[in-house]
C-alpha cells in the first residue's frame, strides 16, 4: 500500500517504527522546514515521558507497552542521562494530600529535557530515513485531504490508498477541514481546561521536587469545578506559547540550564453541555481577551495576593519572574476570566497551602492565560482509507500516549484489521 503521514510527531513516530522496512510505501509529510523547526508541541519541548493509567489520554494503553516507548525514546539520547521519578510511591505524601480532600495522580515519569530533545528527534528521524520505504517531505504543509473511490488525494493531486493524520493540536486547520467535510467523524467534544501558571521559588517545594519531581493531583474545588496540577517545571522556566491568533503561558525545564523557581499549571476543567459545542472557540475567546489587556503577543503577570483581591499588580517583591520582560504585561487576570474560574484556583491554592506552606504567599507569581485545549475525539471506524492518531485524534494527549496510538494503528494496518476501534 501506498500510506502518506501527515505530520511528523510522537504518534507518527510510533506508526513509523511498527511500519519501517515493511513492504508499504510510505511518504511522510511534515509543514516545518526540518526535523528541529519547532512546532508547539512537547516532542519539541520538555520531553517527560510519563507512564501511568490515570491520564495521557482517553484510551488504555498498557503500561508495558508505555515502558517500553520510554525506553525507545532514553535509547536515542546520547548518554542515555535523564531524570526520573514516581509521583506518589511514597504512603506518607499520599495521605497528606489525601486528607486535604486531593487526589493524588499516580505515575513514573522520565524528563529528557528540551535541550537533549533535539539530539533524540534527530536521532530517531536518521533511524528512518535509512529505511528504504520511509520518505520525508519537509516544507509541506497539507491543506486538504479528500477521500475519493480511488483513493486519498492530498493537496488536491498526489493519490495514496490510505492517509494517516498525525497533525497533533497544531493541525487544527486541517482537522477542521476534514471534519467540515466529514462531520460524523467527530464523536464528541465539550471539554476545555481553563487557568493559569503559577511560579515560586524552588525552597518552597523542593522537598515535593525532590521526592517525586512532577506531583500531580487532582481537587474538587468549592464551586464545583475539577482543578488539576499539569506540568511541574523544578527549576524550570515560564515561556510564551504562539497560536497564531493569540498567545498562552507554558512552562518548560532543561536538563542542563537551572532556574531559582518552580512553574507549574493549574487548571480549571470545564465540561459544558449541549447546545453548546465550541471549547475551542471559548478558550481562545479568554485567550484572546487577555491578550487584548496585556498587548498583543503578551501574556498577564500578576501577584498572588493582587490575584486573590483583584487589584493590578505595578510591582514584584521577592519572586523573580522566569518569563523574559517583553512577554508579558503586570496586570489583573480578573479582568479576563470568568469569576468561577478564578474562585476555583484560589480555593485550589488556599488548600494546598495546608499541605506545602508557602504556596500562598502573597508575591508567588500568576501567569495568564495558560489553556488546555480538548481535540474532538474522533472515529477511526468511519473510514478504511483515512486514519486518525495521537492528539488530533482526541484519544491522547501526551507524548507516550501518542506514540503508543501510532503503533497501535500501525499493527491494525499491517493486519488489516481497518475497524479497530483504536
Ligand atoms: C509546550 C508543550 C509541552 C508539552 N510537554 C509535554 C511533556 O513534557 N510530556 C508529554 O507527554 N506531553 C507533552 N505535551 C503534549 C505532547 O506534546 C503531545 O501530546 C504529543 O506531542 C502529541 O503527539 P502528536 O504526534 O499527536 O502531535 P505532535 O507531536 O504535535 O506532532 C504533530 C506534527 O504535525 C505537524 N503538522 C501540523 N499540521 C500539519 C499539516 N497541516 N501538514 C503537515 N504537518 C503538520 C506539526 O508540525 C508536528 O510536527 C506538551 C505539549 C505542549 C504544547
Amino acid at each position: 500500500m501506498k500510506i502518506a503521514v501527515i505530520g511528523f510527531g510522537a504518534a507518527a513516530i510510533g506508526l513509523l517504527e511498527k511500519l519501517k522496512d515493511t513492504e508499504h510505501e510510505v511518504h511522510v509529510f511534515e509543514k516545518s522546514k526540518d526535523i528541529y523547526s519547532s512546532s508547539i508541541s512537547g516532542i519539541r519541548a520538555d520531553g517527560k515521558l510519563f507512564v501511568s493509567t490515570e491520564m495521557g489520554g482517553e484510551i488504555y494503553i498498557d503500561p508495558h507497552l508505555q515502558k517500553r516507548f520510554v525506553d525507545y525514546y532514553i535509547n536515542f539520547t546520547d548518554n542515555k542521562e535523564v531524570e526520573t521519578g514516581n509521583s506518589f510511591a511514597s504512603e506518607v505524601y499520599y495521605k497528606k494530600f489525601y486528607e486535604k480532600g486531593f487526589l493524588p495522580i499516580t505515575s513514573q515519569f522520565y524528563h529528557i529535557g528540551t535541550d537533549q530533545l533535539k539530539e533524540v528527534l534527530y536521532n530517531i528521524y536518521d533511524q528512518f530515513s535509512k529505511s528504504k520505504n520511509i520518505h520525508f517531505h519537509f516544507s509541506v504543509e497539507v491543506a486538504e485531504v479528500n477521500e475519493t473511490a480511488q483513493g486519498v488525494i492530498i493537496n488536491g493531486d498526489d493519490k495514496f490508498d490510505m492517509a494517516v493524520i498525525a497533525v497533533g493540536r497544531s493541525g487544527h486547520k486541517l482537522i477542521n477541514s476534514v471534519i467540515n467535510q466529514y462531520p460524523q467523524l467527530i464523536r464528541n467534544n465539550t471539554k476545555v481546561d481553563l487557568g493559569i501558571r503559577y511560579e515560586l521559588p524552588n525552597h518552597i517545594v523542593d522537598e515535593l521536587n525532590r521526592e517525586m519531581y512532577e506531583f500531580k493531583v487532582k481537587y474538587k474545588s468549592r464551586t464545583g469545578y475539577m482543578v488539576r496540577t499539569f506540568c511541574n517545571n523544578p527549576s524550570g522556566y515560564v515561556v510564551t506559547e504562539n497560536y497564531g491568533d493569540f498567545t498562552t503561558v507554558n512552562g518548560h525545564a532543561k536538563m542542563r540550564e537551572k532556574s531559582n523557581n518552580t512553574n507549574f499549571a493549574i487548571l480549571a476543567s470545564l465540561v459544558l453541555t449541549e447546545p453548546f459545542n465550541d471549547p475551542i472557540g471559548y478558550g481562545s475567546y479568554i485567550a484572546k481577551l487577555s491578550n487584548l489587556l496585556a498587548g498583543e503577543g503578551k501574556v498577564i503577570l500578576q501577584t498572588y495576593s493582587h490575584f486573590k483581591e483583584s487589584k493590578r499588580t505595578k510591582n514584584l517583591y521577592r519572586v523573580h519572574p522566569t518569563l523574559d520582560s517583553k512577554n508579558f504585561i503586570l496586570g489583573d487576570v480578573n479582568l479576563a476570566f470568568p469569576r468561577r474560574i478564578i474562585e476555583s484556583i484560589i480555593d485550589f491554592i488556599e488548600n494546598l497551602n495546608t499541605v506545602i506552606p508557602g504556596v500562598a504567599n502573597n508575591d508567588n507569581l500568576v501567569y495568564a492565560p495558560e489553556i488546555k485545549f480538548y481535540s474532538n475525539r474522533l472515529n477511526n471506524r468511519i473510514s478504511d482509507r483515512l486514519k486518525f492518531i495521537g492528539d488530533c485524534s482526541g484519544a491522547t494527549r501526551s507524548i507516550i500516549y501518542a506514540t503508543a496510538h501510532g503503533y497501535l494503528m500501525a499493527e491494525a494496518i499491517l493486519s488489516a484489521n481497518y475497524n479497530s476501534d483504536i
